[in-house]
């Protein structure tokens, strides 16, 4: 396990092993996840010795910046990270009136397969680390001289199918010890890997959990999401129902409009009657189309008399603002922009 990634206690091993004071371990724990330093030589209180065998042994995950983008209209930043291994992954930072938000990617690339997604089009690498989807908050809160507020797991990757450094990164990022987020200000996004999502619900954490369905019923579902052919969205259903009841939350479900495929009024009193009386929020976001497919965002007149069929049934509603369009770049388009580029350079 990469040195970013061990809690305390498994710092203490690495130091006393290092003939060290178990005292360190909390130095240089505040050193890597409060202080956010991004090199030991920043470890002013630590030994010289012991900091440049840390550095040879134990190198920092730090994430290199490849590119940031910053919207004109509303100050979004898009950032591409380099990690050590030469991956590169996606985040952005978005300004809100409650705070700044971060979005993080959880896996290098994707095998979810959903159709109208970029992130996955070339599978899945490989699962980020702990230590690799902290460090997206970390490089963007020093790059920013921000805090960070809120965090959202709805970058490239699943993050229900890299469930156990899931856990470790949430756990680490809400601890008092580090950033000490509010778990309230933190959501999970998934596709709906439903026996991960009761898991989730049986941690009792007070994040929130937002199910992508984007069709209201299996048929259309299975034509847009893989996915929908190992769960029926009447598991998912019930997974959720056991995922409020068990954590006192309120589950949020996004919905990508796409025209003509979802978003018609059948589609709306389907979903309507689908949702109705649960404690939950629908997210309906214009689907951004990608360069690959041929989807088509739903016309503004579609998506509004959606959302309007929908709070006719006493559901809550919210269409998502649009940021940072001027540096558009739907999920994962960056990155694969940044491979084909790279690709071509020899780079
Ligand atoms: N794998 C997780 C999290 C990453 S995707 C999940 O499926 O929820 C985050 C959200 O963006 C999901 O709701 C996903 O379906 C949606 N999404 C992906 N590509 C999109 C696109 N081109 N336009 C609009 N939404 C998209």
């Amino acid at each position: 396990m990469d040195i970013m990634s061990m809690s305390i206690e498994e710092l203490g091993r690495v130091l006393t092993d290092a003939g060290q004071p178990a005292f360190r371990a909390k130095q240089l724990y505040e050193w890597m996840h409060v202080r956010l330093a991004a090199s030991y030589d920043e470890m002013m209180n630590l030994p010289k010795a012991l900091r440049e065998k840390l550095a040879a042994e134990h190198p920092l995950t730090v994430l290199s910046k490849v590119v940031m983008m910053e919207s004109k209209e509303d100050g979004t930043r898009k950032y591409l990270f380099r990690l050590v291994d030469g991956n590169v992954i996606e985040s952005v930072w978005m300004k809100y009136h409650h705070g700044n938000s971060v979005c993080i990617s959880s896996q290098v690339g994707c095998r979810m397969g959903c159709s109208f997604c970029a992130s996955t089009i070339g599978g899945l690498v490989r699962n980020l680390e702990p230590s690799e989807m902290l460090g997206q908050i970390y490089a963007i809160t020093r790059d920013t001289g921000e805090r960070v507020d809120n965090v959202v797991v709805m970058g490239t990757g699943e993050p229900l199918d890299n469930y156990d450094n899931l856990l470790i990164f949430l756990r680490m990022l809400t601890d008092e010890k580090g950033l000490h987020i509010s778990q309230r200000n933190i959501t999970v996004s998934t596709c709906g890997l439903v026996p991960k999502l009761r898991e989730l619900a049986d941690e009792k954490l007070a994040i929130t959990a937002a199910v992508s369905l984007h069709a209201p019923n299996d048929e259309l579902r299975k034509t847009l999401m893989p996915v929908a052919n190992a769960y029926s969205i009447a598991e998912i259903m019930e997974a959720v129902d056991y995922y409020i009841e068990t954590t006192g939350r309120r589950v949020t479900f996004e919905y990508s409009l796409i025209d003509g495929v979802n978003d018609t009024p059948a589609c709306a009193g389907e979903l309507g009657r689908l949702l109705r009386g649960r404690n939950c929020h629908v997210n309906l976001i214009p689907v951004n189309p990608v360069k690959e497919r041929n989807y088509r965002r739903s016309l503004v007149k579609n998506v509004l008399q959606f959302q309007k069929m929908l709070e006719n049934e006493g559901i809550n509603v919210t269409i998502r603002r649009e940021l940072g369009s001027d540096i558009d770049a739907a999920c994962g388009q960056l990155r694969r922009h940044y491979e084909s580029l790279a690709g071509a350079e020899g780079v």
